[in-house]
C-alpha cells in the first residue's frame, strides 16, 4: 500500500481571490444571458481553461478534497490489471493493444496497471502496448507525467492529435489527448474510474406544469451568491433527455456521458476491446446526486466555484441504453464483489505474509478495508463493462445448441480463469 499522496496541492490551491476569480466570472456571464443550466455551470466550475477546479487544483489523494481507490492501495490498480490481462487472453491475444484511460488523476492506476504489465512481461512479449490518456487538465496531466515517465515528456509532438508524448518508467509509449476522439482507432482497452461523475449534468424537476429544468442564477437578496431556479416553461433539454415512461420526480441526464459511451461502444464494435467503467452511481433509479467535495467534506455546489469538486451519481441505466446495442455490458455490479472475484482476498494474503513491519500490515488491512467494507467504498462503487458480443456468445452453441462447453467467464463479474 502507498502512503498518502497529494503533497502540494494544498499551498497554491487556497485563496479567496481565485473563488472571487470565478465567481466573478460566472456572476458577468449570469448578469448576461441571465440563468445557466446546472451542466454550463458544472463544466465552468470544473474544467474552465483559467479557474476550473480541475484545470487549477484537481485536489485528488488524503491531503487533496477526495481520495479514490486507487490512490488508497495498489492493490486496486494491481487487479484491473489483471483485469485487462485476462480479457486480452479471453480474446485470444491480439498482436496489439491500446490501454486508453479517461480523467487519470495523478496516474496512479496505469502506474500501477503498468507494474502489472511489466511483471507478466514474458505473456506480452509479443504484444504491441501503448498508453493512452485523456485528460483536459493541464496540472494534472504533468503530474501523470512525472508518475509515469519521470517528468522526461515531449510536449506538442509530430503526432498533432496528442498534445505531450512520453516512454513509461517501463519503455511502454504514452501519449495525451483532450478528447477521446483524438485518440488513434485501433484494438483499444478503455478504463474510466471516477471520471463519468465528473461530467457535467442537466437536472430537471417535475412540477404542475410538466417537466422544467433547474437552472443557476444570481440570488437577488444576497450580495455574489448563486441560487438555483426553474425554468419558467420547458427548454430544449426538458424535450429531449427526459423519458415519456420517467417515473421519478427529479432527474439527472448527463448528456455528455452518453456521448461518450457511445464513442466507446462504437469503437469497441468496429475494432475490438472492452472499456471497464468504475464510479459510484445506481441504475436509473436516484433522484438528487449532485454534490461538492471540498478537504473531505461536503461542500455547498453553489458556493466558491472553482475551489471544490463537484460530482453527480453515474446512471448506468443511461449508459447501457446509449450504447444503443452495439456491445454487450455487464454489471453495474458492487465494487466489493468485483474485487473479491478478482481475488482481492488472495492478493492481501500474500502481501500481510511479505511485509515485516505491523505499520505496514495494519496499512494494508485498514485499506483493505476502505475498499471492501460496504459503509466505505464496496458498496458504494460499482463496476461496469463493455465488451463485443461475441465475448459472451458461445460460438459452439449457434451450431451446435447442445453444446456444453462456456465461453470463459468474465473476470469479476464472475470466475477469474486465468489460462
Ligand atoms: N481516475 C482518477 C481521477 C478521477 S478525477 C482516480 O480515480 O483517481 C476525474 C479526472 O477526470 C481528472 O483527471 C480530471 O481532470 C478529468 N476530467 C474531468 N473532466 C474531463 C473531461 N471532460 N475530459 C477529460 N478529462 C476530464
Amino acid at each position: 500500500a502507498r502512503p498518502s499522496s497529494g503533497a502540494g496541492d494544498r499551498e497554491e490551491a487556497e485563496g479567496p481571490s481565485r473563488a472571487t476569480a470565478m465567481l466573478r466570472h460566472l456572476l458577468l456571464t449570469l448578469r448576461a444571458t441571465g440563468p445557466v443550466t446546472v451542466a454550463e455551470y458544472m463544466r465552468e466550475a470544473l474544467t474552465n481553461p483559467g479557474q476550473g477546479y480541475y484545470t487549477r487544483r484537481g485536489g485528488i489523494g488524503e491531503s487533496g478534497d477526495f481520495v479514490t481507490s486507487p490512490e488508497i492501495s495498489q492493490v486496486f490498480g494491481e487487479l484491473i490489471g489483471i483485469w485487462y490481462i485476462s480479457e486480452w487472453i479471453a480474446m485470444g491475444k491480439p498482436k496489439a493493444f491500446q490501454l486508453v484511460e479517461l480523467g487519470p488523476g495523478r496516474g496512479t492506476l496505469t502506474d500501477d496497471i503498468l507494474r502489472v504489465f511489466n511483471q507478466l512481461a514474458s505473456l506480452l512479449s509479443k504484444c504491441d502496448v501503448s498508453i493512452h490518456l485523456v485528460e483536459v487538465s493541464p496540472k494534472l496531466s504533468e503530474i501523470q507525467a512525472m508518475m509515469l515517465t519521470g517528468g522526461k515528456v515531449q510536449s506538442n509532438p509530430e503526432n498533432k492529435s496528442a498534445y505531450m508524448k512520453g516512454i513509461s518508467k517501463t519503455g511502454i509509449p504514452i501519449f495525451w489527448y483532450r478528447d477521446i476522439q483524438d485518440v488513434p482507432l485501433g484494438y483499444s482497452f478503455y478504463l474510466a474510474h471516477e471520471f463519468f461523475d465528473a461530467l457535467p449534468i442537466h437536472k430537471f424537476q417535475r412540477t404542475e406544469k410538466g417537466w422544467r429544468e433547474v437552472l443557476v442564477d444570481i440570488d437577488p437578496e444576497v450580495p455574489d451568491q448563486l441560487r438555483f431556479v426553474l425554468s419558467p416553461s420547458s427548454t430544449p433539454a426538458t424535450e429531449n433527455f427526459i423519458q415519456p415512461e420517467e417515473t421519478r420526480d427529479h432527474v439527472e441526464v448527463c448528456p455528455e456521458a452518453g456521448v461518450i459511451i457511445q464513442r466507446l461502444a462504437c469503437r469497441i464494435e468496429k475494432d475490438g476491446g472492452a472499456a471497464l467503467v468504475a464510479d459510484y452511481g445506481h441504475d436509473g433509479t436516484k433522484t438528487d446526486t449532485f454534490r461538492g467535495f471540498r478537504n473531505h467534506k461536503l461542500h455547498d455546489v453553489l458556493k466558491a466555484p472553482g475551489t471544490a469538486d463537484l460530482t453527480a451519481d453515474v446512471d448506468f441505466s443511461y449508459l447501457r441504453k446509449m450504447t444503443q446495442g452495439r456491445t454487450a455490458t455487464l454489471g453495474p455490479i458492487k465494487q466489493r464483489e468485483f474485487l473479491k472475484n478478482m481475488g482481492i482476498d488472495l492478493r492481501l494474503q500474500v502481501l500481510l505474509q511479505n511485509s515485516r513491519d505491523t505499520a505496514t500490515r495494519e496499512q494494508l488491512l485498514h485499506s483493505y478495508d476502505m475498499l471492501m467494507n460496504p459503509k466505505e467504498m464496496g458498496d458504494r462503487f460499482n463496476f461496469f463493462a463493455l465488451l463485443p458480443h461475441h465475448r459472451l456468445a458461445d460460438p459452439e452453441k449457434k451450431h451446435k445448441p447442445e453444446s456444453k462447453s462456456p465461453v470463459a467467464p468474465v473476470a469479476g463479474f464472475g470466475e477469474l480463469l486465468l489460462k
